[in-house]
């Protein structure tokens, strides 16, 4: 199994907290491992339990250029000795960003197909290449999120025990929103704040078969749509990063963005407890 933290929760003194009488926790998730941090952990840990279960020595998994799913993968892959394959949407572009360099170095073989084929990766044909090419591989879909992903979180949600009424993370997929769902059994008021634009996210969350209906998305605090930010979510990011502990902007910061603007609007009862999850992307290289 990977190597796993154990992480804290941590309150954020704030007065447009304390004015508002609302506690704002922070379970630290993004600490939970130096590379595969966060919800990828969890997300990944089942997924690899299968592959190994099923002997596979290859991961094969897709994401854009930027993806924490890549990057986390490649770290989980080699600590764990398995091989891996990043499928990487669009056109390779030189040198290497990053997220891919770290990937690169982790032993993962990129390969990168048009956004066309991208669209189509999970077809039957598109699948069949990439077993004549690569060998047997675990599958790993975009995102890592799947129904083990989900059953990695629903894991995780237990460690946050029982003291708090609002538990808030944020969406991509959903599978991460979707775990945290069916672990709490109906029990609390959960919030996943949107960080792509467009609509369709409640069906999105819903193919992960969450289970219970106690949950609404905040779909306000996207910034104008996957890692863009508006001049004030950005101010917000700088300001609450050098305040409490850093949040990126592609999902943390507007997960932060969005409690304390709901907090500003008085959408929190007094007294209420709120438990957000960091769920990392923050990357050391
Ligand atoms: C991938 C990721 C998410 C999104 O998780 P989903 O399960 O796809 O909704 C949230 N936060 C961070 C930091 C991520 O890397």
């Amino acid at each position: 199994m990977l190597a796993y933290h154990e992480t804290p929760i941590q309150q954020i003194p704030d007065l447009r907290l304390r004015d508002a009488g609302v506690t704002l926790l922070v379970k630290r998730e993004d600490l939970n491992h130096p590379t595969v941090s966060g919800n990828k952990w969890w997300k990944l840990k089942y997924n690899l339990a299968e592959a190994r279960r099923t002997g596979k020595t290859t991961i094969l998994t897709f994401g854009g250029a930027f993806s924490n799913h890549i990057y986390a993968t490649a770290a989980a892959a080699r600590e764990l000795d398995f091989k891996s394959i990043g499928i990487i949407r669009g056109e390779e572009t030189l040198p290497y960003n990053a997220v891919l360099q770290f990937a690169q170095e982790q032993g993962m073989r990129l390969h990168y197909i048009s956004r066309e084929n991208y669209r189509r990766k999970n077809d039957d044909d598109m699948l069949s290449q990439f077993r004549d090419r690569f060998g047997e591989f675990h599958l790993v879909p975009e995102g890592g999120s799947n129904a083990l992903a989900v059953a990695g979180v629903a894991e995780f949600g237990k460690i946050l025990g029982d003291a708090f009424d609002y538990l808030c993370c944020p969406v991509g997929t959903g599978a991460t929103l979707a775990g945290l769902i069916r672990c709490f059994k109906g029990t609390k008021r959960i919030l996943g704040f949107t960080v792509l634009k467009g609509d369709g996210w409640t069906e999105e969350v819903e193919k992960f078969d969450p289970g219970y209906s106690n949950w609404r998305l905040m779909q306000d605090y996207h910034g104008g749509g996957y890692a863009k930010q508006t001049p004030g979510l950005q101010q917000f990011i700088e300001e609450f990063s050098s305040l409490y502990f850093p949040v990126e902007n592609v999902y943390s910061g507007k997960l932060f963005y969005g409690i304390f603007d709901l907090v500003s609007k008085g959408y929190f009862d007094e007294g209420a407890k709120i438990m957000a999850i960091h769920t990392g992307g923050i990357h050391a290289s």
